[in-house]
Parts: structure tokens; C-alpha cells; sequence
């Protein structure tokens, strides 16, 4: 049996009080002990994996098809192994998972990491469809201004199966199979492609078919903007989709809030966007969240129109999500709606995105580890 003093995270009944839902379970209080054991989804599945032959498949079947949290549920598998299993492999990249339902469905997940570290994820049921945003970075290093977490710094990397477990840790949690989660965007904390090799080692886990078995077309990695980066991607050939968070249309104004645009301009960065479409074919979301008196000019709507010719885009307008002490404030309803009209009449395909969760700060660019 497993002698380790690890937390393990059960399906509890959420609480009937309201408000917050924990969903800690056997240790009361979050006490982190380190936890050196290997991750099991650490696998290209099912080749990696312990046991042998038909038993590996058996195992990739339960991680990612039925979704087991614990050695014990497999109860195909020989109960030695079963047994010995725990000693050397752990299940959950977390020791201690939390949730907090918003008033619109979402549901945050603070997950606490092995070493004591945080991160997010959040749960977006939609009427057709479910999705998960995840996050790459605990925190993030370029430090956008408009950005709760880009002001929260950088913790460090998620590890490739911190990445993926986010996905099966919301999944049980929402009482889901691993596969009934159709979308997944990387969208939470971090800057997906600067943590570039543990980002795609997850991709290729979500899209393997012994694992999640996910389609490209339904995965989505937003980025800041790293020209090496998303022509790495491209090379790569994933084939997921690319969202640009661009959020100015000139450089002057988009080093006023992001500071990777000191380094990268948007010619380049347009440039790589082309190649990724070149190579790919599939289109590129332009995201663009709006600050009141900082990108929401008319005339700015009518520049971005101009840069964006002759690529195979769809704008999103984002209406900035505030939190506390932010510098910045959003753009009023009125002005997105002009401004949405003009990139219209400019012939761009444009939405406006209304956020989810943010009453639980769980919405974009609100992710910066409250509990609230
Ligand atoms: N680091 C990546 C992905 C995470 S952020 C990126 O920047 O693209 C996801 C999106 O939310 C980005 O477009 C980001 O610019 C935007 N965002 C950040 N803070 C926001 C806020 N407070 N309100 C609205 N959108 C925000
Ligand atoms: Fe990082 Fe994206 Fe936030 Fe900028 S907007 S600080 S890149 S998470």
C-alpha cells in the first residue's frame, strides 16, 4: 500500500452553504508534502507506461477514457500492481484542488501544486460544447499592464503534466469522462510559448489518441506575441489554433501596456502570424481587449483593419476585466460597439467577448490566485 503521506483529491458532494466549494478531502488543512514520485501521465501513452503490453493500455484507458484518480479504481489490473504502483507513480499533479462556481456556470479551479505552488484553471460549460481554460506558467513574466496576472510576476514553469492534469483534475471534479471535454484553450496564467517544450509535450498528450484524442481545431493557444516562438509551432506542425493577443495597432501604443513589445514588433510578429496560417491554414483570432483612452479610438479600429488585410482573421474584443489597483480602465459598452462596427464595415469578422466568471475572478486576464 501507499505509506505516502500524500492529499489526495476525492469527489466530494459540493457544499449546500454556497459560495466557495472545496473539494480538498482527506487532509483538513493544505499541508504541502513534497511528493518525488514519477507523474503517471509522464507517458507517450501507451508506450511509457508500467506493466506490460495489454496493460499499459489498460492503464492509458483509465487515466484518460474513465478517468481515474486512484490506483484503486483499476480494478482490472492485478491487485499486485495495483498495489505496487503508488509507490513510484502518482496520479494527481495536485495535492490540494479548490473550486469556486460563478453565478454563470464557470467554475474557477485553484489547484496547489506538489512543491506548494499555484495555479488556475477555469470550466466554461457551453450549450454545445465544454471547455477548460488552462494555464502554462504559475504567474507570468511579461507583465502586461491590463494583466492581474502579468502584475501577480513570475512563479515558474508548469511542468508538461501540470499542464495536462489540469484538464483530467476538472473533468473529475466536474464529474465529466477526460474525452467529454471537447476544447480545451490555453488562455489561463502564462505565456503559453515561453514555456514552449512542456506546452507541446502537453498538446501532443491532448491530441494523442491513447490519451485525449482531441481534435487540433479544438485547441487554441493564445500568445502574446513571441515571433520564434509561433514559427516553432508552425514547424511543429500541431496544427492547433492560434489566438494573438495584439491589443494595439501600432507599436507605440502597444509598448504603452505590454512590454514584450519592446523587443518584438507587430511587423514581425505578423509576419510569423502569416507563416503559422501559411502552414496551417487555419485562421488566426486577433485578440484585442479594450482600454478606455488607451486602443479604442475610431481611427485606431480603422488602423487595425489596415494591418489585418489579407490575413484570414477574426477579432475578438475583449472588455477589459478589472482587477483591484489595476491601472487601466475598460472601454465603455458604446465605444466596443463602434468600435466592432467600424472593423465591420472595414470587412473584419469581429465579436465581442463577454467574459465569464468574473464574479469569481475567474475570467480573462483576472487569474492571479485569489481565493476570494
Ligand atoms: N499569455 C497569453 C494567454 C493568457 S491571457 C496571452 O496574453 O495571450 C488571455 C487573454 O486575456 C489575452 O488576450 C490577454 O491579453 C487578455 N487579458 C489579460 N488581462 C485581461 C483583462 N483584465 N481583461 C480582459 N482581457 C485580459
Ligand atoms: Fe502574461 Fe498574457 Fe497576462 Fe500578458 S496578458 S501578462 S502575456 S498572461
Amino acid at each position: 500500500m501507499n505509506e505516502r503521506p500524500t492529499f489526495r483529491t476525492e469527489r466530494d458532494e459540493p457544499p449546500t452553504d454556497g459560495g466557495v466549494c472545496y473539494v480538498p478531502a482527506s487532509a483538513p488543512e493544505a499541508v504541502v508534502v513534497p511528493d518525488e514520485r514519477k507523474p503517471i501521465l509522464l507517458p507517450e501513452p501507451p508506450d511509457e507506461l508500467p506493466g506490460k503490453g495489454y496493460r499499459k493500455n489498460q492503464i492509458a484507458s483509465w487515466l484518460y477514457k474513465k478517468g481515474a484518480r486512484e490506483f484503486d479504481e483499476m480494478t482490472d489490473l492485478p491487485r499486485r500492481l495495483r498495489e505496487a504502483l503508488p509507490a513510484e507513480w502518482r496520479i494527481s499533479e495536485f495535492a490540494l484542488v479548490q473550486a469556486f462556481p460563478s453565478a454563470d456556470g464557470s467554475v474557477k479551479y485553484l489547484f496547489t501544486l506538489h512543491d506548494g505552488q499555484r495555479t488556475e484553471a477555469v470550466f466554461l460549460p457551453y450549450a454545445d460544447r465544454k471547455t477548460v481554460c488552462i494555464s502554462s506558467q504559475v504567474g507570468c513574466p511579461a507583465g502586461c499592464t491590463f494583466c492581474a496576472t502579468g502584475k501577480m510576476g513570475f512563479g515558474r514553469n508548469l511542468t508538461g503534466p501540470e499542464i495536462l492534469d489540469q484538464i483530467l483534475a476538472v473533468a473529475y471534479h466536474q464529474g465529466l469522462a477526460p474525452r467529454e471535454i471537447r476544447n480545451v484553450v490555453l488562455m489561463g496564467m502564462g505565456e503559453p510559448l515561453l514555456n514552449y517544450e512542456n506546452v507541446t509535450w502537453a498538446v501532443r498528450r491532448m491530441l494523442n489518441k491513447h490519451a485525449l484524442a482531441m481534435s487540433p481545431r479544438r485547441i487554441t493557444l493564445s500568445t502574446v506575441g513571441i515571433p520564434k516562438g509561433i514559427r516553432r509551432l508552425a514547424a511543429d506542425d500541431l496544427g492547433v489554433k492560434l489566438a494573438l493577443s495584439l491589443h494595439a495597432p501600432d507599436d507605440e501604443t502597444r509598448k504603452k501596456i505590454i512590454p514584450t513589445a519592446h523587443r518584438y514588433t507587430i511587423a514581425e510578429i505578423m509576419d510569423a502570424v502569416r507563416a503559422y496560417f501559411d502552414r496551417t491554414k487555419r485562421r488566426v483570432t486577433i485578440e484585442y481587449t479594450m482600454l478606455r483612452g488607451v486602443n479604442d479610438r475610431e481611427e485606431q479600429a480603422r488602423e487595425l483593419a489596415r494591418i489585418l488585410q489579407g490575413l484570414v482573421a477574426h477579432v475578438n474584443l475583449i472588455p477589459f476585466n478589472p482587477w483591484e489597483g489595476a491601472p487601466v480602465a475598460g472601454s465603455g459598452r458604446k465605444k466596443i460597439q463602434r468600435f466592432a462596427e467600424t472593423l465591420e464595415k472595414a470587412g473584419l469578422p469581429v465579436t465581442v467577448r463577454w467574459s465569464r466568471g468574473v464574479d469569481v475572478g475567474a475570467a480573462c486576464g483576472q487569474l492571479a490566485l485569489k481565493e476570494n
